[in-house]
Formats: structure tokens, sequence, C-alpha cells
């Protein structure tokens, strides 16, 4: 066992590693002298940041990096990363920066002196970020805390400090689409937040392109509210509403005699059911994905190889592909069952 993990999903972060892996190093060695280990995730990188993993694996004992067999996602990238981690605390973080390592000995002091299992940033400012970034964020979480029955914190992000045995609970958890700040909040035990600016990327640009933050809401939507479902009975409720108007409204004209235009009318009848039902069929549509995925079972990840640290490691992974021939990582190789 180690007092603490670090564990940070890197997705095309060549630029950061450098700067990313001093930094995690200094705050640990602050904080727990040598009693540490960072976990770098290579989340199937386009760009050189594998290589450079690697060789930073080799120059520090204290570093394992984990190179996923292609592009799975930050969340799983995460779960990854989380299940290697020995830890007794773990912290998680982003690889660009913006969550600053150094705040671990603060949050540290939060959780001993609150008792608390999970200590949680809260942004207070986002800095370097585009308005619309800044607004859907603002948007997102609100909607998704009041749609959702479990206390959810608004503007948390990842960035989190937690004990082992609030890890173990979120690692038992088996589902693919997977929102892990929601999933935390689930968990329940003593959870408390803290406070923090959130500073620029440290270099390269954003990996959340608009694709990805809209799969990653109906994630966290659909995974934590079924509110969504029940949108078709108040549609049909509202349009019932509008019908019984309209037919009043027909009698009237039939008993004065008047004789009503029908294009105008009728198209617009048209296109708001065709919408109404597309919208709703969409959103079944959503969850009846997950529930696909779910169904098959498929393991989270797949590991292609290992870079540092030990090979007692492997037996905690969901599953690692058979060693490539170049594999040269001091862990040693091979298949193992699914979790
Ligand atoms: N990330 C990842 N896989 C992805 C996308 C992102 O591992 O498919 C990582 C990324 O390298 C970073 C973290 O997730 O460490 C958050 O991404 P980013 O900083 O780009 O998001 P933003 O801060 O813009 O919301
Ligand atoms: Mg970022």
């Amino acid at each position: 066992m180690t007092a603490l993990s670090i564990v940070v999903p890197c997705f095309n972060e060549e630029a950061c590693l450098e700067l990313l892996h001093a930094r995690l190093t200094g705050a640990a060695r602050e904080a727990m002298g040598d009693d540490y280990e960072i976990v770098l995730i290579n989340d199937g990188s386009r760009d050189g940041s594998w290589p450079i993993m690697r060789r930073l694996a080799l120059g520090d004992p204290h570093l394992v990096c984990l190179d996923l067999s292609r592009n799975h996602g930050h969340q799983l990238a995460l779960t990854a990363g989380l299940d290697l981690a020995r830890g007794e605390l773990i912290l998680i973080v982003d690889a660009d920066l913006q969550d600053p390592p150094e705040l671990l000995g603060p949050m540290l002091q939060t959780m001993r002196a609150e008792g608390a299992d999970v200590v949680y940033g809260v942004r207070r400012s986002r800095s370097g970020e585009t308005q619309f970034k800044k607004a859907t964020a603002h948007a997102f979480y609100r909607l998704l805390a009041s749609a959702t029955e479990i206390d959810l914190p608004v503007d948390a992000g990842d960035f989190r400090l937690m004990t082992r045995r609030a890890l173990n609970v979120l690692l038992a958890m088996p589902e693919q689409a997977r929102f892990i700040r929601g999933m935390v909040a689930w968990i329940g035990f003593r959870q408390v937040p803290f406070l923090y600016d959130r500073a620029d990327r440290a270099a390269g640009i954003s990996k959340y392109p608009l694709r990805k933050m809209l799969r990653f809401a109906l994630d966290a939507l659909t995974g934590f509210s079924s509110a969504p479902l029940k949108l078709a009975s108040h549609f049909g409720l509202l349009l019932s509403l509008g019908s019984l108007l309209i037919i009043l409204y027909i009698l009237y004209a039939f008993v004065s005699g008047q004789s009503i235009q029908g294009w105008t009318s009728l198209m617009l009848v048209m296109v708001v059911l065709g919408a109404v039902q597309m919208f709703v069929l969409a959103m079944m549509g959503e969850y009846i994905g997950r529930l696909y995925s779910q169904a098959k079972q498929r393991p989270l990840y797949i590991v292609q190889e290992i870079a540092g640290g030990s090979g007692e490691r492997r037996g905690r992974l969901g599953q690692v592909a058979e060693a490539t021939a170049n594999n040269d990582s001091p862990g040693g190789s091979g298949t193992l069952p699914i979790r």
C-alpha cells in the first residue's frame, strides 16, 4: 500500500506532461514525503504522449503509466487509473493543470479536520475558458442537480481527494456509461466542498469538443435521473389541453357559420406533434442504447501496455491485452480474466 495515489487521465497532452510530472511530484513530496505514486493514463493519444510517459517512468520509480488500446474517453480512462491505484488516499486531477496540484496540502487538512471521505473541488472561477463553455457548464450543472434524486454538487469537476473506502465503493459500480463525479456523490459518507479558482490550461487546447460534451451530459442525465422518460406524459397532458381548445374553437366556428382556413393551422399542428414525438423517442433511445451497451457486458477498457510499477499491479486491472513484442516494461505480460 502507498499513502497517496495521484491519478491523471491524459489525451493528446504531450505539451503538458513534463510540467505535470514536475508539479505533481513537488506537491506529493511536500504533503506525503516519499510515500506516493503517480498514475498517468494515456487514453489513446495520437501525439507523442506515450513515448514521453515511458521516458518519464524510466526515470521515476514513483510513476506508473498505462497505455489504453484506443481512446476510451475521459471517464473510462480515469476508471482504468483508479483501478490501478494502490493509495490509501486518492487524488484525481486533470492533465492540463487546471486543477492546481499544490492544493493537495490544504485539501488533506480539510479532510482531516472534517473527518471526510471525499473532499471535492468546487470552481469558484474558471479562467481561460470560453463564454460558451462557462454558460453551458453553468446551466448543465443546475439542470442536472434539479433533475436528479441525489445531492449532486454544482460546479464540481473530477478534481477531488478521496479515501480508499470511498474508492472501493466507486470501483464496485459496474456501469459502462460513467459519470464519475455523480457516482461519487451517490456513494454518500461525509463529502465536503473545497472552493478553488480554476487556472488556465497549461498548454494545448481543450480535449472536450461539443460532441464529447454532449455525450458526457447525456451520460450524466440518463445515469442519474429518469425524469426525461416522464417527458412523454407531460407533453401528452399539454397537447390534450391544446386539443381541447382547438375543438372548442372548431365548434364555435361551425355554429357561427364561419368557414375555417386549413393549411396553416394543420401544418402547425403537424409540425409540433412530429417534433414532440421525435424528441420523446430520442430520449427513450438514449436510455435504450445505454441498456444495450450495459447488457453486452464488455470490459470497460483495454490496456495495451504498462510502463513502470510492479507486475503485481496488473491483477488490479479490468483487462490487459497480450503484451506486444517490443513491450519492455518491467511489469511482465499476460492476459487477465475480465473482472
Ligand atoms: N481526456 C481524456 N480522454 C478524452 C478527453 C479528455 O483522458 O477523450 C482528459 C484530458 O487529457 C484532461 C481531462 O480529460 O486531462 C479533461 O479534459 P480537458 O482539460 O480537455 O477538458 P476541459 O477542462 O476543457 O473541460
Ligand atoms: Mg481542462
